[in-house]
Order: C-alpha cells, then sequence, then structure tokens
C-alpha cells in the first residue's frame, strides 16, 4: 500500500518551537526519508476560523506565516503538497456526512477539545463548529487516504476520533476509508512542549511562545525571562529539575556536542543537572546555554524564511497549485464516499430502472 502523511496547523499565528519539536521536524524528517509516496500538508484555516470566527483578518494574515514557516523548516514544495483547507470545498461535503456518524456526547468527552473550551472560557456558549472540529479533522485525514499523521500529543483524541468514524464508515457502507495512525516524536519532552511561562503547553492562543521567526535577539531575551524554579532563590540553593522549563527545554534540545561548543565547564547534560540540583549553578548560566543551543537550531530556519520573503510570489503559486492536486485527491474520495453512500443518482440511470421493475 502506498503511504501517505497527512498533517497540518492553524492558521491562527506564525510557527513556534512545540511545532517545530512536535511535528514540523518529523515532518521534514518523513518527507527526506523517501518512504512516503504522498505528503500533504494542511494549512487549516476553516479549522481556525471555529474560534476565529470573528476575526477572519488575523486567520488570512497568518496563510502566509505559516507557509513561510514550512518552507524554511525545509518542507519541500516538490515532495509536499501543501495546501490551504477552506478552498477544497468536498472536505466540508465530507464533514457534512460524517457528522451523522458521531454523537454530541461522544464530542464532548474529547479530552483535548474540553480543555480547550475550557481554555478559550466558552462556558456555556461553545460554538458548534468548534466542538465539531474534530470531525472535520476526521475529514481532512481520510480525504487523503493518510494512514500516517506525525503530531503532538495533544492531537492523540482526534486521530482517535477520526479511526472511530472510519470504521462505522467502513461497517455502514463500504470499505472505503483508511484507518490512520498518529506518529508521535520519540522524545517523550517534544510531545508537548511547555511555555516560556511554564504553563503545560506552548500554544499561539496562549501567548507563551518561541516563534521560529523569531531573531537571536528576541529568542535570547525570552530564555531569560523563562519560567525556572520558584524555590530557587540564590545561586547556593539547591535547584529543581522537574516542572523547570529550562531544563525541559535542554531535554528536548540539547545534544552531547553543545558543551564542547557552548559550555566546555561540563561534558554532559546530567552533569549539569546534578550542579544544579545540588546547589551552585545560577539559573542565568543555564539559560545562556539553552539559548545558545536554541539560536543554531534556528539560525538556518531564519536564512531560508530571509530568501522565500524575497519572493513572496513564489509562495503564493507554490499554495495554489498545492491546493489544486489536494482538491484533485480529495475529489476522488468524496466520490467513492458518495458511491458507498448511494448517492451517485445521476452517474448512471438506476433510479429510473430500479424504479420500473
Ligand atoms: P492554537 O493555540 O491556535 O490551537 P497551537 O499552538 O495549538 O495553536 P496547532 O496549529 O493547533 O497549534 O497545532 C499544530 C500541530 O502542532 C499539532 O500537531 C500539535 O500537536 C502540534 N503542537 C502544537 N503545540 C505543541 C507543543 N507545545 N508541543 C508539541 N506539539 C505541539
Ligand atoms: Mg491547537
Amino acid at each position: 500500500m502506498e503511504k501517505t502523511i497527512l498533517t497540518g496547523d492553524r492558521p491562527t499565528g506564525r510557527l513556534h518551537l512545540g511545532h517545530y519539536v512536535g511535528s514540523l521536524k518529523r515532518r521534514v524528517e518523513l518527507q527526506n526519508s523517501g518512504n512516503y509516496k504522498n505528503i500533504y500538508i494542511m494549512i487549516a484555516d476553516a479549522q481556525a476560523l471555529t474560534d476565529n470566527f470573528d476575526n477572519p483578518e488575523k486567520v488570512r494574515q497568518n496563510i502566509m506565516e505559516v507557509a513561510l514557516d514550512y518552507l524554511s523548516v525545509g518542507l519541500d514544495p516538490k515532495i509536499s503538497t501543501i495546501f490551504i483547507q477552506s478552498q477544497i470545498v468536498e472536505l466540508t461535503e465530507l464533514t457534512f456526512y460524517y457528522l451523522n456518524l458521531v454523537t454530541l456526547a461522544r464530542l464532548q468527552l474529547n479530552p483535548t477539545v474540553k480543555s480547550e473550551i475550557q481554555m478559550r472560557d466558552f462556558k456555556s456558549s461553545i460554538p458548534v463548529g468548534f466542538l465539531c472540529y474534530p470531525i472535520s479533522q476526521a475529514a481532512d485525514i481520510t480525504a487523503f487516504k493518510a494512514d500516517t499523521v506525525p503530531v503532538g500529543e495533544d492531537q492523540l483524541p482526534m486521530i482517535e476520533q477520526t479511526r472511530e468514524i472510519v470504521r462505522k464508515f467502513n461497517h455502514i457502507y463500504d470499505e472505503v476509508l483508511i484507518e490512520p495512525k498518529a506518529l508521535l516524536p520519540d522524545n517523550q519532552v517534544c510531545m508537548r512542549l511547555p511555555g516560556i511561562d511554564g504553563k503545560a503547553k506552548m500554544s499561539k492562543s496562549l501567548g507563551n511562545c518561541i516563534y521560529l521567526s523569531d531573531s537571536a535577539e528576541e529568542v535570547q531575551k525570552k530564555i531569560m525571562s523563562m519560567y525556572t524554579d520558584p524555590l530557587h532563590l540564590k545561586v547556593t540553593d539547591p535547584g529543581h529539575i522537574e516542572g523547570n522549563t529550562v531544563f525541559t527545554y535542554l531535554d528536548a534540545f540539547c545534544k552531547p556536542e553543545h558543551f564542547e561548543k557552548y559550555w566546555n565547564e561540563y561534558k554532559s547534560l546530567d552533569e549539569v543537572k546534578e550542579h544544579y540540583q545540588r546547589g551552585g549553578l545560577g539559573d542565568v548560566k543555564v539559560k545562556r546555554f539553552l539559548a545558545s543551543i536554541v539560536n543554531e537550531e534556528l539560525e538556518p530556519i531564519r536564512a531560508r524564511r530571509k530568501e522565500y520573503e524575497k519572493d513572496i510570489e513564489s509562495v503564493y503559486d507554490i499554495l495554489k497549485d498545492g491546493t489544486e492536486r489536494a482538491k484533485e485527491v480529495a475529489a476522488k474520495t468524496l466520490c467513492e464516499v458518495k458511491n458507498a453512500m448511494k448517492l451517485n443518482y445521476f452517474d448512471n440511470k438506476e433510479l429510473i430502472t430500479e424504479r420500473m421493475v
């Protein structure tokens, strides 16, 4: 079977380090592995509108930003099809049919949606579209017959919901849809990178992000202001590693070769952690080290972004071409879905002949 990837991001802001370690880095590796025949990367603007319907300008502005972020991390439009969700009406039609396969009670059980509702303070005014976005996500994934979805941990309930819809659809109608699998980062801390404020998840909506397009100075400034250990007041105090965001980021980004380059007093992260826990190592030194590492990782990304920014028209063409290609694939699946659901009245004259016998 052809291996196919579908994944995407909401254009609610520029992409950040959480996206990078949680999904983007993996996508680029998978793309370059040559093991996947089809790779679809979606800018989920229709999904972004489910909680930003009153701010369409924000969503519109961020289409280009997300596209630039994709290209700057190394997604190659010759291999990966980058497209815009709302321009593929077939996805909306699929969503409409899938709505019948999910109960309200099931939607209300989704833990990610639950916590997002709380975060957005919707209380009892939850937009129906927002509650249903896991169903539209199922339409996105299945339209491309994707078997692999590289995502962060928060997306697991969405993949589970998709799998349920696929099973139900195939059982009731016909074996048309493919059950996808989530592909999580190997590194535990990358599954849900915390924000610089120490909150559970770096998220555009929480404003606690280091963006891939931040300048070296901005990165340095944000890291210096980062949440660490509130009990580590004096350098001599013993420090805590657990829940200390600086160390979580080091777990995500630090490699052995960084010590020789940026901090040759230590040979490994374990040595740094031991010293910090013992007391005598200040936050500032650890933060400086982290800033050097993060800036090293972001430097080539920034450089590529600058190049693409010089030729925005080519980025526009990439999106247009990608969307056209993606639309063809989604239309083919929708046709199969409608056949399975017996909604193909005008493909043949069976409506007449059946009636005559
Ligand atoms: P929003 O606040 O608008 O929901 P977001 O920052 O959560 O934005 P999304 O566009 O919803 O970003 O997520 C896109 C992808 O990035 C998903 O696969 C998600 O799992 C992953 N991702 C987002 N934030 C993180 C994070 N902090 N750690 C790991 N993965 C993340
Ligand atoms: Mg999100």
